[in-house]
Formats: C-alpha cells, sequence, structure tokens
C-alpha cells in the first residue's frame, strides 16, 4: 500500500489520511472529511454523498501533514460550529468548546423557568475571545443587546467579523479590557469563561501547542482570574442578574466558596460528560430587596 500513491481517488484519498492521521486525532476519519470538504470547497455532505465527483485537490496532502502536526481542526478550516453559531477561528484565539454550551443552555432554562418575558436585556460577556458565549446567547434572545469584553484585540476583531457575518453587530459591542474595569452596569446576564487550568497542568498537544496560554492558565490553581472577577461582578449584577461561569471540572467548591463570599447563592450545572462544567451565581433573596 505505502507504495501506492497516497492520493489518488477521493474515497481511497480519505482512507489513506484516515490511516496517518489515526495517531493524531480521536476523529481521524471526520477530521479527513472535513480537511477534504475543505480543500474542495464544499460542504462535508455534499463530498459524502458523491465522492467519484470530486478530484482530490493538490493541497489536501498539505492540510493532512498540517493536521498530522496537531493543529487543531478549527485553525485549519477557519471555523468551529458552537451551539447553533458558526464561530470563525484563527490561530491566537480560543476555539471554542461543546462543554461551553453547557451556559447557553443554563441561562436558556433560567429565562424559561426563573425569569419574565424580555430577560435578559443587557449580556455581558467576559473574556468573549472569538465572541463565542455572547454570539450564542444573542441569537437565543434577539431584543437583547451584549457587551463582550477581552483583553486580546486580535481575539476582538474575530468577535467584530462573527457578530457581522452573524447579523448581530447591531446589538453587540466589543471593548479591550481587563475583566470587568472601566464597564458599567447593570447588566441582566454576566457570562464569563475564563482561563482556568493550573500553570503546570498537562495539556493534549492540540491545545498546549497551538492554543493562546493566556486564555487557559490562571496561576498555580487556576483560580487567579476567578479571584479578580467574582468579587467585581456585585457591581455589574443588576438586582435580580445572574452571572455564569465556566470552571473546570474539579473547581466547583472552590469557586463556589468565592462566588458566596462575594454574597451570591450558587448552583452548579454538569456538561454532557457528566463533569461540573457551569456555576450560577444569583444574589441571595435578602440581598436583593
Ligand atoms: N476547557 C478548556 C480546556 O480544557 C479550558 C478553557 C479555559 O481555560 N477556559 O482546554
Amino acid at each position: 500500500m505505502t507504495d501506492t500513491p497516497i492520493f489518488a481517488g477521493v474515497a481511497e484519498s480519505l482512507r489513506t489520511a484516515a490511516n496517518l492521521l489515526s495517531a493524531t486525532s480521536d476523529t481521524p476519519r471526520l477530521d479527513a472529511e472535513l480537511l477534504m470538504a475543505h480543500a474542495l470547497g464544499v460542504e462535508r455532505q455534499a463530498l459524502l454523498l458523491d465522492p467519484g465527483r470530486y478530484e482530490v485537490p493538490d493541497h489536501y496532502a498539505n492540510l493532512v501533514a498540517t493536521r498530522m502536526a496537531h493543529t487543531p481542526m478549527a485553525y485549519i478550516v477557519g471555523y468551529r460550529d458552537f451551539w447553533t453559531i458558526r464561530i470563525e477561528v484563527g490561530p491566537g484565539v480560543l476555539i471554542p468548546r461543546p462543554d461551553s454550551e453547557t451556559l447557553v443552555e443554563a441561562c436558556l432554562d433560567i429565562a424559561r423557568r426563573e425569569r419574565e418575558e424580555g430577560w435578559p436585556s443587557r449580556v455581558l460577556d467576559l473574556g468573549t475571545g472569538p465572541g463565542t458565549l455572547l454570539l450564542a446567547v444573542l441569537s437565543e434572545f434577539p431584543e437583547a443587546t451584549g457587551v463582550g469584553v477581552d483583553a486580546s484585540d486580535f481575539a476582538l476583531a474575530y468577535a467584530r467579523d462573527n457578530a457581522e457575518q452573524l447579523g448581530m453587530a447591531d446589538r453587540s459591542e466589543f471593548r479591550s479590557g481587563d475583566w470587568g474595569a472601566g464597564i458599567d452596569g447593570p447588566f441582566d446576564l454576566i457570562l464569563c469563561n475564563p482561563p482556568y487550568i493550573g500553570d503546570g497542568e498537562m495539556l493534549l498537544p492540540d491545545v498546549a501547542d497551538h492554543e493562546p496560554a493566556e486564555a487557559l492558565f490562571a496561576g498555580a490553581d487556576g483560580l487567579d482570574d476567578y479571584r479578580r472577577i467574582v468579587p467585581d461582578l456585585p457591581r455589574l449584577l443588576a438586582p435580580r442578574g445572574i452571572a455564569v461561569l465556566e470552571i473546570g471540572a474539579s473547581q466547583h467548591i472552590s469557586v463556589r466558596e468565592l462566588a458566596e463570599a462575594a454574597g451570591f447563592d450558587v448552583a452548579c450545572r454538569q456538561d454532557l460528560g457528566g463533569r461540573d462544567r457551569a456555576l450560577i451565581l444569583s444574589r441571595s433573596p435578602r440581598g436583593s430587596q
């Protein structure tokens, strides 16, 4: 097999690429197909329906080699689907993770069960990156407006483009900043997926070697940014406002303690893998009088 040209017809190239990628990826066949679709400029569905229609583009081999070097798929194809929207990303910007959809689910549940129609009206996303959480939530609440803050101007450029692409530019504003500094409330809903990985923790090479460290690591115990963000939330939140924070799977108790010290009631929500993933902070009823 190794003597035959690696990339012959599409079907055979997909098989070869999937074999090559099995050492790098948990989803080698899917990656091979998405790279082929990307190289051809078609949707994966179209490719799979009729692979015989297409010829393998010359640069497919390069794309496969790039992926074999652990470059994340999202950086190669230029986007990651998140919730129901497409978020464009590139190197230097944190890639949206399915786990973070837990925060969007939490917001929808609260809106349906615990709040009146029209909530939330004003949304803040601290550490918005390419606009991931803010744009997903605004897509669910067509009357809401939002502000996304990030320390990376590079990420904010993606966020603004994404808002434009998704038709939400008139409802969203993106500001360069250090968490809540210089931002005035009140907000009905605050979203935040800060860096929360402990400095010494091992990550997969896709993440460790390619994604921005400043969006991932937060001191020895991964709590440095929560320590700065949580005490500022009472100032930023409306009286019946809610803050939804992403946490690492082992950080429920430590972040809960920070939130309780700031006067919040705290609930925890798990991701689809059953891991603690989101803390939901609301003012305790006495505090909201
Ligand atoms: N959950 C992400 C990861 O494990 C971390 C994202 C973050 O630090 N906010 O790669």
